[in-house]
């Protein structure tokens, strides 16, 4: 082993245009803020002091894990101009906050303490490399209908969850390349499943993500709380409410809303899969299997744009949304545009 292997980095500060340097120490809480720009930001070992009983459990959590999510607090730092802190607090699963000062990054600590940390780590990698995904500077894409295409407005909602889907096919790799265990410890309490039926990528209105969002809380909460049991309620919920909110949508549409969620799980849990397609059959939607043959297709046509450009590029990332849009049937009734800078 070499003499200097510590935990200890040494990186540029990541305010743009800063000339300091920061040291990163992974058995710190927080890092010392630069000596010019003052920025910090609180280091996974914070998070896992948080988490009551992790002290076992945190030593599982590799070197590497702490470096890849620490350096991605750090872009995150760089990208908001601010410190990141994090902040456990109940009435989120998991959000980046924008504050003032930088950003705060939420998790929920009823979650963590059941799922354990790697489970919430990996939830936490999720949103952070969404953002990692799309730094500010770079001009956002967007999907909109094209003119003469009126009569598939009711798909813009639909549509626009590609953005999200196209980054997750990135996003999981990006996980599982950091370390193997990551992602099953997520997955074990179906995870996923949680942040579809809650928080910003959810296809609910608010009213249900909120309810659906306190009721997640109840069955981590519970007493008798198992990986298993969490994981089956999730599916058996998400299936029941995706049947009565799309039941009532046209035919076309509801295919794509069904199509793109089961692509999107076969992204983020494909083992949850077929479960959750008996599960959107036994509670009574029509034309499923007919989405799930789109899903088949929506899936592995963005996986093979994935696999063509692994590291990420923007060309590709439009390239995925492209693919995405031809594999709906739907790209003569939207385009990819660039976005001009809010
Ligand atoms: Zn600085
Ligand atoms: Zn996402």
């Amino acid at each position: 082993m070499p003499l200097l292997a510590t935990a200890e980095r040494v990186v540029k500060c990541p305010t743009g245009h800063c000339p300091g340097w920061i040291t990163v120490d992974d058995d710190r809480p927080q890092t010392v803020p630069c000596r010019y720009c003052r920025v910090t930001v609180n280091t996974l070992r914070y998070l896992l002091e948080g988490i009551p009983d992790s002290g076992t459990a945190a030593s599982h959590l590799t070197p590497a894990v702490h470096a890849a999510f620490n350096s991605l607090l750090l872009a995150a730092a760089g990208m908001t101009g601010g410190n990141v802190y994090l902040r456990p607090i109940d009435r989120t699963v998991v959000s980046l906050v924008p504050s003032t000062r930088g950003v705060i990054v939420e998790y929920n600590p009823v979650i963590a303490r059941q799922a354990g940390p790697a489970a919430v780590v990996t939830l936490l990698f999720h949103y952070l490399l969404h953002i990692d995904l799309h730094p500010r500077q770079e001009r956002p894409l967007g999907l909109l209908l094209r003119p003469g295409a009126r009569d598939k407005e009711p798909f813009q909602p639909a549509v626009n969850y590609l953005l999200h889907l196209a980054d997750h096919a990135w996003i999981m790799a990006r996980i599982a390349a950091v370390d193997a265990h990551l992602l099953p410890a997520a997955q074990a309490w179906g995870l996923d499943l949680a942040g579809m039926l809650t928080g910003n990528e959810t296809f609910f209105p608010p009213y249900m993500a909120e309810r659906n969002r306190r009721w997640i809380m109840e069955q981590f909460d519970a007493p008798t709380a198992t990986p298993a049991g969490v994981a089956g309620a999730l599916v058996t919920r998400l299936a029941a409410l995706s049947a009565r909110f799309f039941a009532g949508q046209r035919e076309d549409l509801r295919r794509t809303l069904v199509a793109i969620q089961l692509a999107d799980l076969g992204l983020r849990d494909p083992d949850r899969g077929p479960a959750y397609q008996a599960a959107l059959i036994a509670a009574g939607l029509p034309g499923v299997d007919a989405a799930a043959h789109t899903a088949t297709r929506l899936l592995a046509d963005v996986v093979a744009v994935r696999d063509q450009a692994p590291a990420f590029e923007a060309i590709a990332f439009r390239q995925a949304l492209d693919a995405a849009l031809k594999a709906l049937g739907l790209h003569t009734a939207f385009e990819i545009q660039t976005l001009k800078n809010a």
